[in-house]
C-alpha cells in the first residue's frame, strides 16, 4: 500500500519547527514529526497512521551532536543510531547504551533511524526505554512553552506513548557516564537477528566488599512500557555475586511480573520464563565486568 496523502514541511531551524508545529496544531491539523522514518514510514504505508502533515526534522541543524560534559553524555535526537554505535565516546564511557544500540534492528535501520526517534516511538520491545530506566536518563524537549527535562521514569507513559506534549520536539537524550567499577549487561531474545525482542533485560551492578552493593534491572518486551524489576533489585543487594544468588534473583524477577504480554510469537508464561533466564545471565555478565 502507499501512504494516504499528506502535506510535507522541512523546517531548517528548531524555532521554525516548533512554530510550525504550533501553527499546524492551532489549525486542527494532525501533524507528525518525521525523523529517520524507520517506524513512521511503514506505519504510513500500512495506513496505521494517516497524519495530515509531516514535519521533517532532517534539515534542522544542531540536533545530531554526541558530546560529554561534567560526566553527562548528551546525544542529539537526530543523531543516527549508527553514529552512536560508531562513537568512541559512547562505546568507552557508556558501554551499556552502546551495546543496546547494536541490538537495534539491522545496520540499514541504524544508518537511518535516529536515537530520538526510538525514544519518541516508545515501542515496549525497544532496548532504549529499559536502558533509560536503568541509567536514569533524561529527555530534553522543546515546545511552544520552552524547554524542559523529563526523567526516564516519567517519559515512557504506556504503549507507544510518551510524556511529550503536542507540539513538543524531543531534542536530546542525556545519560551519565558509567561509573568506574560498575558492571553492565543487556541481553534479549528475538525470533530472528534484528527483530524486535520477545523479551530483554538490561542491568547495571556495583560490587563492594565482596557483595552486590547496588543493582538496577529493567525488562523490555513484557509490558506496555519497559519496567524496573524492583523485587529483583532488592533481592540482590548485600548478596554474594555468585551463581546461586543470580539464579535465585532470576526466579524472583520472573515471579514479580504481574501479567506479561502475550502474542502469537510468545505466551505470557514464556516471556516470564525468558525474563528469569535473562536476569540471571545479565547479572552474571555484569558481575564479571564489575570485577
Ligand atoms: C525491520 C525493523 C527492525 C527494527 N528493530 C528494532 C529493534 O530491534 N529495536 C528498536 O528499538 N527498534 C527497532 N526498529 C525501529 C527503529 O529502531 C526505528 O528507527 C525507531 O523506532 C524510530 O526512529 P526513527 O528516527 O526512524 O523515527 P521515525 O520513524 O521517523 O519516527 C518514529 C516516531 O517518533 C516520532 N518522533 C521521531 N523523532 C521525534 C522527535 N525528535 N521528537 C518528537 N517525536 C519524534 C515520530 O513522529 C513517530 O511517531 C526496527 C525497525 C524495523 C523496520
Amino acid at each position: 500500500m502507499k501512504p494516504a496523502s499528506f502535506d510535507y514541511y522541512a523546517p531548517q531551524t528548531l524555532p521554525e519547527a516548533v512554530a510550525l508545529l504550533a501553527k499546524l496544531d492551532g489549525e486542527g491539523c494532525d501533524a507528525k514529526i518525521l525523523a529517520g522514518g524507520q517506524s513512521l514510514m511503514p506505519m504510513l504505508a500500512m495506513r496505521v497512521a494517516r497524519p495530515d502533515a509531516l514535519v521533517d526534522l532532517r534539515r534542522v541543524a544542531g540536533l545530531d551532536h554526541i558530546t560529554e560534559a561534567d560526566g553527562t553524555i548528551a546525544i542529539g535526537a537526530m543523531a543516527t543510531k549508527r553514529a552512536a554505535e560508531e562513537s568512541a565516546l559512547v562505546r568507552e564511557r557508556q558501554p551499556l547504551f552502546h551495546a543496546a544500540t547494536q541490538l537495534v534492528g539491522h545496520r540499514q535501520i541504524r544508518n537511518r533511524g535516529s536515537v530520538g526517534g526510538s525514544f519518541a516511538h516508545a515501542d515496549p520491545a525497544s532496548e532504549y526505554p529499559a536502558v533509560a530506566l536503568v541509567l536514569d536518563m533524561q529527555m530534553r524537549a522543546v515546545g511552544p512553552d520552552g524547554e524542559r527535562l523529563i526523567p526516564a521514569d516519567e517519559f515512557f507513559v504506556t504503549y507507544m506513548t510518551t510524556a511529550l506534549e503536542a507540539g513538543e520536539i524531543l531534542t536530546e537524550v542525556r545519560m551519565p557516564v558509567l561509573p568506574a567499577g560498575t558492571g553492565w549487561a543487556i541481553r534479549e531474545l528475538s525470533r530472528r537477528n534484528g527483530d524486535l525482542a520477545l523479551a530483554g533485560v538490561a542491568v547495571t551492578l556495583r560490587l563492594s566488599g565482596g557483595v552486590c552493593a547496588d543493582a538496577r534491572i529493567a525488562a523490555f518486551g513484557v509490558d506496555a512500557t519497559a519496567v524496573r524489576l524492583g523485587a529483583a533489585e532488592d533481592a540482590v543487594i548485600d548478596q554474594r555475586p555468585d551463581a546461586a544468588t543470580f539464579a535465585r534473583v532470576g526466579a524472583i524477577a520472573a515471579a514479580s511480573l504481574a501479567e506479561p504480554m502475550s502474542c502469537i510469537h510468545a505466551s505470557a508464561d514464556y516471556r516470564r520464563h525468558l525474563v528469569g533466564v535473562l536476569v540471571e545471565r545479565t547479572l552474571v555478565d555484569a558481575a564479571a565486568r564489575a570485577r
